[in-house]
């Protein structure tokens, strides 16, 4: 793309499916940018989540945010697999709570037989399965074609994807932005800081105050049930602390914890490991013996588990796109339309709840 005065520069820090989304959308009206640090895009939580959407999570802000962007993954892979969540006679009065939050949004999560549920998913304990909600409209997403979807966008429109450009000084020019990686150094009008779990640090590398981003490891590992997964749903404790979901033939089985960490390149803990495996085998009749690969991924929430999209409170051109927690692939879609009416100087329904600004002390 040709630059002209007409024309912002921007360049977006972070090359995972925040980063990328919001480059896409905007790169036919911008000249576009990329830095991420690592040798390929999606190298950190994007390309460890569970690749699922769910309509019934955290919060009203994110259901908005995923339902808006349900259009976007049908055209692009994914498939309806249902969610259930389960409960023993201990936790089954959790499910009036789930039903009593969720059902004014999602009217369609309905109670089914346990027995029916059994039957379905032969591996469940049967005392683990006293009562049974289901969400018919949870879906498996495909995060490499979403990655790669946006990528092409991007250097369709005339936009750049640069790998092994990690950011070390951001400094404000007279009304432009200056960021260097290594040697080199881009001037741009817009910074975008789509850092994910170093949110924080590029903040504070450009000048501004912390947002307060944490964080946290979640634990996941492939695990052979010894039979066909075709047509299981997602399988969810109530009470939290063990989910599944099938993975190409295998399960995906995740320890859904939350363990506060530095920004980093997340490993799967050793003891977390043996507590996922183990709490599997006590809600299934599976005896693990050869676990397959194990994984780990930061996901990074902000104090009010909603994200922070839009422009500093006190530095001119420096942009938040942080804060996805554990819904930014399947809210992606929503929060990168929502950044480009923003950076191209336009309004959006969704963008006010998300403003960073509501972290400015
Ligand atoms: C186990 C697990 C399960 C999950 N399941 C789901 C799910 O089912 N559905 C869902 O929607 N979400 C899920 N998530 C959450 C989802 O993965 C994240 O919300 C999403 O990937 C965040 O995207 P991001 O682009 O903000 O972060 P990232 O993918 O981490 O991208 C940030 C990028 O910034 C780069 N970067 C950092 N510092 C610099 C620098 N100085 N210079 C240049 N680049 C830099 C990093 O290298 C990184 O690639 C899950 C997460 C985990 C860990």
């Amino acid at each position: 793309m040709a630059e002209h005065s007409s024309t912002p520069r921007i360049v977006v820090i972070g090359g995972g499916i925040a980063g990328l989304s919001c480059a896409a959308a905007i790169s036919a009206q911008a000249s576009v940018t990329v830095l991420e640090a690592e040798p390929q895009p999606g190298y950190h939580a994007s390309g460890r989540s569970a690749a699922v959407y769910i309509e019934p999570y955290i919060n009203a802000t994110v259901h908005a945010l995923t339902c808006a962007s349900l259009e976007h993954h049908l055209a692009h892979g994914a498939s309806s697999i249902g969610d259930w969540m389960i409960a023993d006679e201990e936790h089954a009065h959790l499910l009036d709570d789930y039903l009593e939050t969720w059902r004014p949004l999602c009217p369609d999560l309905v109670e089914v037989d346990p027995v029916w549920v059994r039957s379905t998913v032969p591996i469940l304990r049967q005392e683990n399965v006293a009562r049974v909600v289901s969400d018919p409209h949870t879906r498996a997403l495909d995060v490499h074609r979403l990655l790669e979807g946006y990528r092409r966008r991007l250097l369709a429109n005339g936009g750049v994807l640069r790998g092994n450009a990690r950011v070390d000084r951001i400094e404000r020019g007279a009304g432009h932005w200056e960021v260097s990686f290594g040697s080199e150094t881009l001037t741009a009008d817009i910074v975008v800081n789509a850092a994910g779990a170093w949110g924080d640090e590029i903040g504070q590398l450009a000048g501004a105050a912390p947002l307060g981003l944490t964080p946290y490891r979640r634990t996941a590992v492939l695990i052979d049930p010894g039979q066909p997964v075709a047509g299981w749903p997602m399988v969810h404790r109530i009470e939290g602390g063990l989910y599944f979901k099938p993975d190409a033939g295998m399960l995906m089985v995740s320890l859904a914890d939350a363990t506060p960490s530095p920004p980093c390149d997340a490993q799967p803990d050793e003891l977390d490991l043996a507590v996922l495996i183990d709490r599997f085998e006590s809600a299934t009749t599976v005896s693990v013996r050869q676990p397959g690969r194990a994984w780990a991924g930061l996901r990074t929430f902000l104090p009010d588990e909603a994200p922070a999209v839009g422009f500093d409170a006190r530095l001119p051109g420096f942009f938040w796109l942080v804060g996805q927690g554990g819904f930014g692939v399947q809210t992606a879609p929503a929060v990168a339309a929502i950044a480009a009416a923003l950076l191209l100087g336009r309004e959006h329904p969704l963008a006010g709840t998300l403003d960073p600004r509501r972290y400015a002390g």
